[in-house]
């Protein structure tokens, strides 16, 4: 007799990380998975040292300090914030929540790997959609829609186009798609785009809207995963039945507080980002390599063809550098590069440019 898993599961492709070894390398320069170079904040670290004191207690079921802090923070109702281990969870709950056998969950070609994961593991079926010139299509979304569709997942900004969605095409969407649908716009880099809300105030004008945001990329605390999702009251009450009650630790808690309050910080490492994200830009386009205006902490390097790709990954790993490949999110001729701090974006721009000189 064999164990066989639920229908689907063995059709879910497995997802594959950034790397962070590297043979012959003890301490490689790490730009593969949009990690914060400057650390998390000082006073998340001095939080989470302060939450050894508290671990023989179990944590808040509630997080109601943190769902407070982030409130202050941005503005918000902490009412409608939900709390997760990284912003995969909150996206979790909704696909399970929302989704099963015979539904259909929207994501966009170049979205992120995790959108068809979560359908298939709630037993729904993912359909992808084309985007137009490295940008999402919302024409082609909305074509794509039916009486099946429950959920569209939209990264803004794009993770790895890094381009954006202008809050006009959003809005458009969201005010375009069936009453059935939720429209999941998940934030993971928003803090790095300029004058977007994440989608906020659309979550508190419309019913059908939820933003998804995470500690992992502005915060620098990837790993201590910690996410959160903002969402009309029915749906929070919705996802809070699927939470396991003690799904975020003391430490996490204490450490994403610390984070989120440590707003001076925060914005060190927005304005650092945003300023070297040009510079690189600039580098990689006077290299001839093609490259789009990014919104969020990395840019997107597409080399003449797949060939040529591979060998920068592999002069750069020569180096001691780790960027991402991208061929699993359509861009086989692609390159991902965190943008690091001062001397690692020099450091890597160095190396493309001895790479295309010695090409
Ligand atoms: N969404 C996008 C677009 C991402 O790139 C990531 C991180 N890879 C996540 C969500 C999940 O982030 P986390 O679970 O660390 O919050």
């Amino acid at each position: 007799m064999s164990i066989t898993p639920q229908p689907g599961i063995m059709d879910i492709a497995l997802y594959v990380g950034g790397q962070s070894r590297l043979e012959g390398h003890a301490d490689p320069l790490k730009l593969s998975s949009n990690e914060n170079p400057y650390g998390p904040s000082p006073r998340a670290v001095a939080a989470l040292e302060q939450s050894a004191a508290t671990l023989h207690r179990y944590p808040s079921t509630d997080h109601a300090d943190l769902r407070a802090a982030i409130a202050r923070v941005h503005g918000l109702d902490a009412d409608r914030i939900i709390c997760g281990v990284g912003s995969d969870e909150v996206l979790q709950f909704i696909a399970q929540c929302y989704a099963g056998p015979g539904d259909e969950v929207i994501h966009t070609e170049h979205g992120f790997a995790m959108y068809p994961i979560l359908a298939r593991a709630a037993g729904a079926t993912p359909v992808e959609v084309a985007e137009r010139e490295r940008r999402v299509d919302v024409d082609a979304i909305l074509a794509a829609c039916t009486a099946a569709t429950r959920i569209i997942y939209l990264t803004n900004p794009g993770n790895p186009t890094g381009t954006m969605i202008p809050s006009s095409e959003i809005e458009r969407l969201a005010g375009a798609i069936p009453g059935h649908v939720i429209l999941v716009l998940d934030g993971a880099y928003v803090e790095f785009a300029q004058g977007y809300d994440g989608g906020a105030s659309l979550v508190e004008a419309r019913g059908n809207v939820v933003m998804t945001r995470t500690f992992s990329k502005i915060h620098g605390l990837g790993g201590l995963r910690i996410g959160w999702g903002y969402a009309p009251r029915e749906i929070i009450d919705v996802l809070n039945r699927v939470r396991q009650p003690f799904n975020l630790s003391n430490s996490q808690l204490m450490a994403a507080e610390a984070a989120i309050r440590d707003e001076g910080f925060t914005e060190h490492c927005r304005a650092e980002t945003a300023r070297l994200r040009v510079w690189m830009r600039e580098k990689l386009l006077a290299l001839g390599i093609a490259c789009d205006e990014s919104h969020a902490n990395y840019v997107l390097a597409r080399f003449a063809d797949e060939a040529e790709a591979a060998a920068c990954d592999a002069a750069l790993r020569a180096d001691g550098i780790l960027v991402r490949r991208v061929g699993g999110y359509g861009f086989p001729e692609g390159l991902r590069i965190t943008v690091g701090d001062e001397p690692g974006c020099s450091r890597v721009i160095d190396a493309i440019t001895r790479f295309k000189g010695a090409a």
